[in-house]
């Protein structure tokens, strides 16, 4: 078949090594399955993403593509950008070679089985397909909270999200080169992905438990991670503070109207206590606010750099 569709499953990763033989074996496998049965050519390959792991995860890719150069390929980041950027990194480097691009995390908690449903939607005309958890099982109550609240947070705010999907998508070659025209440095795929349009599909899977290792994203990072994605999307947060601001000094002009009132009815007022807890209220409020305004200052800051979001150190490659 001389049109058949070239695939690439890119899978960014950060000290993986006590995984890494297990995942390459699995996606190698996945891929020659998909291979027999016809549903993707012989030029499909799985890309690993180094992103600056310190341990030997890139002395392992760097092995697997010895061996096996026509499926694995690597590509080596100078140090640790995180896993977005790493990720980002991948999708634009293959883009051009091939016509649709999986990501998937280095784990195996994504189920690879409904891979096959992906490329189904792609070939049926679906430009980005979303992998979506059925349920939230093998997390902990924490992350199934934090991760709720979150979804819930940035509907609120304005941000388009799919619910339970994080990275693990198919996306054709027109939707990776919209992509590419998004130039922010500071990335939130999950909440630019929507804003390309095209026609999309869902495949549900159930997500398993890390096959071995520990996260990469401890409870900083996640935080991080959520607040990036709320202040590079939204502007909600600076509209919030002016309106609360507003009713602050609805409330002020209310109480003046209120002690001129009290004090021709001939009442003094003692209220030492509400003046400095307002005070402190106040204060504290006109902090948090500079600072929620500071950290788009901050963005806009690091956007007006225009600084590379990654910089390949090496690539391997047939
Ligand atoms: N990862 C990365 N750079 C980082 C952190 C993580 O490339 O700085 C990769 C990691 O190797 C994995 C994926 O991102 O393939 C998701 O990380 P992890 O599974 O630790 O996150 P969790 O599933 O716990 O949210
Ligand atoms: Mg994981």
């Amino acid at each position: 078949m001389p049109n058949m569709l070239t695939l690439a499953l890119v899978v960014p990763c950060y000290n993986e090594e006590e995984i890494f033989p297990q995942t390459a074996v699995k996606l190698a496998q996945k891929i020659r399955a998909l291979q027999s049965a016809r549903l993707v050519s012989k030029k499909s390959k799985v890309v690993f993403v180094d992103d600056g792991s310190q341990d030997k995860t890139w002395e392992l890719i760097a092995e697997q593509h010895r061996r096996c150069p026509q499926i694995f390929s690597g590509i080596k980041l100078s140090k640790n950008r995180g896993h977005q950027n790493a990720l980002l990194c991948g999708l634009l480097t293959v883009k051009d070679s091939c016509d649709a691009v999986i990501s998937i995390d280095a784990d195996m908690q994504d189920d690879i089985t409904v891979i096959d449903g992906m490329v189904r939607q792609f070939l049926a005309g679906c430009e980005i397909v979303y992998g979506v958890r059925n349920n939230r099982q093998t997390d902990g109550l924490f992350k199934k909270i934090t991760a709720q609240a979150f979804y819930k947070l940035m509907s609120l705010l304005g941000v388009q999200t799919i619910y339970n999907h994080a990275d693990f998508r198919l996306m054709g070659r027109r939707a990776l080169d919209a992509l590419a025209e998004y130039g922010e440095v500071n990335l939130f795929l999950r909440g630019i992905i929507p804003l390309l349009g095209y026609k999309t599909g869902v495949e549900y899977y159930t997500r398993a438990k890390r096959l071995a290792g520990t996260s990469k994203y401890p409870f900083y990072k996640m935080l991080n991670f959520a607040l990036e994605g709320i202040t590079s999307l939204s502007i909600k947060p600076i509209r919030l503070i002016t309106l609360l601001g507003i009713l602050l000094l609805l409330v002020s002009l209310a109480m003046i109207v209120w002690s001129i009132y009290r004090y021709f009815s001939g009442h003094t007022i003692v209220g030492w206590a509400s003046l400095a807890v307002s005070l402190w209220a106040i204060g504290g409020l006109i902090i948090f606010s500079i600072g929620v305004i500071g950290e788009y200052i901050g963005k806009i800051y690091l956007e007006t750099k225009q600084r590379p979001r990654y910089i390949i150190e090496k690539l391997l490659n047939k």
